[in-house]
């Protein structure tokens, strides 16, 4: 499924758009099911970030998420180190941890500069998922 090669962070809209190119029979409900499923099955993660509806990431490997609040784009980094890191005591006495995942909120070198306006970049992102 195309999710699996993007490189962004697809809504399930957007994937549904795109399968209906080559499949234009298949419902959104059904998308909804296999995204469900590949989830389930630790092929791609389910994201929720700010108050966007969920996004669904085609790296199932660990890795973290430079999130830009004005265009909205989701970029991934990783960071080894961090993962490896010792928890600090209120979160190690917690309980049991079993993912760490870091957001990190801002504006993009992109819109930092002001080269981004809002709708236009949401199409050309759309463009480019497909
Ligand atoms: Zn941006
Ligand atoms: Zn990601």
């Amino acid at each position: 499924m195309e999710i699996a090669h993007a490189k962004r962070h697809p809504t399930v809209e957007e994937v549904y758009a795109c399968v209906r190119r080559r499949v234009p029979s298949i419902s959104l409900d059904t998308v909804y099911r296999t995204l469900a499923a590949f989830e389930k099955h630790g092929l791609i993660q389910k994201l929720q970030i700010l108050e966007e509806p969920v996004r669904y990431d085609g790296t199932p490997a660990r890795h973290h998420h430079l999130v830009c609040k004005r265009c909205k784009s989701i970029s991934d980094f990783h960071w080894p180190l961090f993962e490896r890191m010792r928890l600090p005591g209120a979160a190690a006495a917690w309980g049991r941890a079993e993912a760490r995942q870091v957001q990190i909120l801002g504006l993009c070198r992109k819109c930092l500069r002001g080269a981004a306006i809002g709708a236009l970049d949401g199409h050309r992102l759309r463009d480019n998922f497909c």
